[in-house]
């Protein structure tokens, strides 16, 4: 099964959306207009042995769960307002366990200004051993009169940005930074507020950064050229690690004028530019051998990764 298919399919089945929906399927967040007041939710999953290894303590996977909804808040330069989560514990789970789960989620929620209000807990059948852990978010735009940034706002001449540093949060035995990261909630917040209006694109870094470029060039019927040596790659990760990456969590973003080359602690890199040179979605990548399109290389849930 192709996720990304699956996806397309229910972008495009959902063209048409009633009036109070002003974002639908596609981006980090949808938006609802409700007595004027827009709303922003979304929700994203966990699953055991698919997006973190099987057994993992619950501390890590409940603050991961929360943590991964919030970086789609932070992709969309969002506020956070409150979260609800919701948890299918295995038949083996004793009530320690659950509760460890329980309490790293409201904790994380607390932590980054999203209370947990609410949720449902169900215990699975005996056969059934793979917790599986949701978490909604809702949050709002970041002040009145400041929109939130869509993945459908690019143009063409815009720089394309990331924070932080590329490859190598998933170890071999599946720990690493992508139990650990920090939703870049601030620092969107004050690239939104520094940028204002030139902030035009931004997506967080979860699919890896082709699939992830390609999504905003798809929505903004663009193209991109990415320069390899220019990439903010870690120690012992190669080119290739770095774009098939997932689970990175910093923002990507295209903007156009000058960008700051920090965001509160963390630093800023441009690696590309948004064009109309190729078809629209291809991710040319250069400096790396022959040039080539990169749109497709990422992290695919059901073909692998962790
Ligand atoms: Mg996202």
């Amino acid at each position: 099964m192709d996720e990304s298919a699956i996806i397309s399919h229910i972008i495009k089945s959902t063209d048409i959306l009633p009036k109070p929906i002003i974002i639908g399927p596609g981006d980090d967040l949808g938006m609802i207009v409700s007595n004027g007041m827009k709303l922003l939710a979304g929700v994203d999953q966990v699953i055991e042995g698919r997006h973190v290894k099987i057994g993992e303590e619950p501390e890590k996977i409940g603050y991961k769960a929360m943590a991964r909804s919030l970086s789609d808040v932070a992709a969309m330069a969002a506020r956070p307002l409150g979260s609800l989560a919701t948890a299918a514990i295995p038949g083996s789970w004793d009530q320690d366990k659950t509760i460890r789960l329980c309490d790293a989620l409201r904790e994380t929620a607390y932590r980054f200004e999203a209370p947990l209000f609410g949720g449902d807990i169900a215990v699975l059948a005996a056969d059934q051993e793979h917790l599986v852990v949701t978490v909604t978010v809702l949050a709002e735009p970041p002040s009145s009169g400041r929109l939130v940034t869509t993945r459908r706002g690019a143009v063409e001449g815009d720089g394309i940005y990331m924070t932080g540093m590329l490859g190598g949060t998933i170890d071999d035995d599946g720990g690493g930074d992508h139990l650990e990261f920090t939703p870049r909630i601030k620092q969107a917040l004050e690239l939104s507020s520094i940028l204002e209006e030139r902030l035009h694109s931004m997506i967080d870094l979860s699919d890896g950064l082709g699939v992830d470029l390609k999504s905003i060039a798809q929505l903004s019927e663009l193209s991109a050229v990415i320069d390899a040596n220019s990439l903010p790659i870690r120690d012992d990760v190669t080119i290739e690690q770095a774009i098939q990456s997932g689970e990175e969590y910093e923002l990507l973003f295209s903007a156009t004028g000058d960008v700051p080359d920090h965001v509160l602690d963390l630093p800023i890199t441009r690696i590309g530019t948004f064009i109309t040179d190729h078809a629209i979605g291809s991710i040319m990548l250069e400096n790396d051998g022959p040039v080539r399109d990169i749109s497709n290389l990422g992290w695919q849930h059901r073909t692998g990764g962790q």
